[in-house]
């Protein structure tokens, strides 16, 4: 008997083989696929974690959704418990990615595929895929909005002439998610001339990564240093004419500030976003903050689901972008989005036509 079903054993395996190089890939329908999403205190990762698991489940998957509340260890925890279920795949947006490396190594010896979800995973080979919207760009975007909003560019990009001198101060995102430099990048790149010949002030000086950094994107931790900036910087009564802000939290932190300090919400400095989150689009409706940067985080979740499905389905998924980001051990195959402006001009066409929000959403 025992030889019987070693025997057996063998030809099953045999025909695994023959199936698996006569191009059958295993049949993965009905898989689990854990999603890792880093916290719900901002609306948009809600939104992300919502519609993959959504997605997936009406494929067919089953789905295993977990938030990691912005603690590191909580989150390393549960891409464990996703391993030790069987999840076949792991869409992962990392709080601290380089933490994630034993669970990496542990999911790629399980034959477990890795995508990437909007923040890179640094330090680790078994990262499959990753997708995001181009993040270089995005600070780009932001930038060039400050200008527009200060009347430095007009509509089109173009110049028009004003050297103002305007005061501006500068905030960028987490120092563990691989995002924040490209944001932090694509800004300075773009503001750095207007720094250079002075018609943008940093009057607090304070322009380099680590000194404007905000851990775990904290709104409190923004609203904070800008309590400080205006005790200390402007403290002499002079006027903050422009915010560089990653982030709608950190502008919400920030707007609390400068209104605390006197500031009349006709008369706010010029402050940026991202993520077109609802009190952040009310507030640009209001003439209060004045852009953000709109991700549509239907696509990005869109895109995750296919790059499952088709490792899964054992097809290649469709990346068009092998050079952006390398992770520090490889160059990961990623599919880029693009993110859009939005301020109080084209919210509606945006954010509301697209049926991103209803207009209910923004009253
Ligand atoms: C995301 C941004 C988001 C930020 C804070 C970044 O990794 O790309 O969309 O604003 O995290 O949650």
């Amino acid at each position: 008997l025992a030889l019987g079903l070693a025997l057996g054993a063998t030809g099953c395996g045999t025909r695994g083989g023959e199936a698996a190089t006569t191009g059958g890939a295993a049949d993965n329908s009905g898989a689990l696929i854990g999603i890792a999403m880093p916290t719900k205190t901002s609306e948009r990762w809600i939104k992300d974690g919502d519609a993959i698991k959504a997605s997936l489940e009406k494929l067919g998957y089953k789905t295993d959704l977990e938030y990691g509340d912005d603690k590191i260890p909580q989150q390393v925890q549960q891409v464990s418990n996703m391993i030790t279920k069987g999840a076949k795949v792991l869409i992962i947006a990392s709080i601290d990615g380089t933490a994630l490396s034993d669970q990496l190594d542990n999911a790629a010896k399980a034959g477990i595929k890795v995508i990437a979800y909007d923040r890179l995973i640094n330090g680790n080979k078994n990262v499959d895929y990753y997708t995001t919207f181009d993040n270089e760009k995005v600070g780009v975007e932001q930038a060039t909005s400050l200008l527009t909003g200060l009347g430095i560019l007009d509509d089109a990009g173009k110049e028009t002439g004003k050297k103002g001198p305007f005061n501006i101060e500068l905030f960028a995102g987490s120092p563990d998610d691989n995002n924040a430099t490209f944001f932090y990048n694509g800004a300075m790149k773009t503001l750095k001339k207007y720094i250079d010949d002075g018609t943008l002030v940093v009057k607090s000086g304070q322009t380099g990564f680590t000194q404007i950094a905000t851990l775990r994107w904290d709104p409190a931790t923004a609203q904070k240093r800008m309590q400080n900036l205006i005790a200390s910087t402007y403290s002499s009564g002079a006027k903050v004419d422009g915010i560089l802000s990653p982030y709608d939290g950190l502008s919400i932190g920030i707007i609390s500030a400068l209104q605390a300090s006197g500031y009349a919400s006709s008369a706010l400095p010029v402050i940026t976003g991202q993520d077109a989150e609802a009190a952040s689009v009310k507030s640009i409706i209001a003439g209060q903050q004045y852009s953000t940067i709109y991700k549509d985080t239907r696509k990005l979740g869109d895109q995750a689901v296919a790059m499952a499905d088709d490792v899964l389905k054992g097809k290649t998924p469709e990346v068009n972008d092998t050079t952006s980001y390398n992770n520090k051990i490889k160059v990961v195959p990623t599919f880029l989005l693009q993110p859009v402006v939005v301020t109080k001009d084209n919210y509606t066409k945006e954010l509301i036509d697209s049926g991103y929000y209803t207009a209910a959403d923004l009253k």
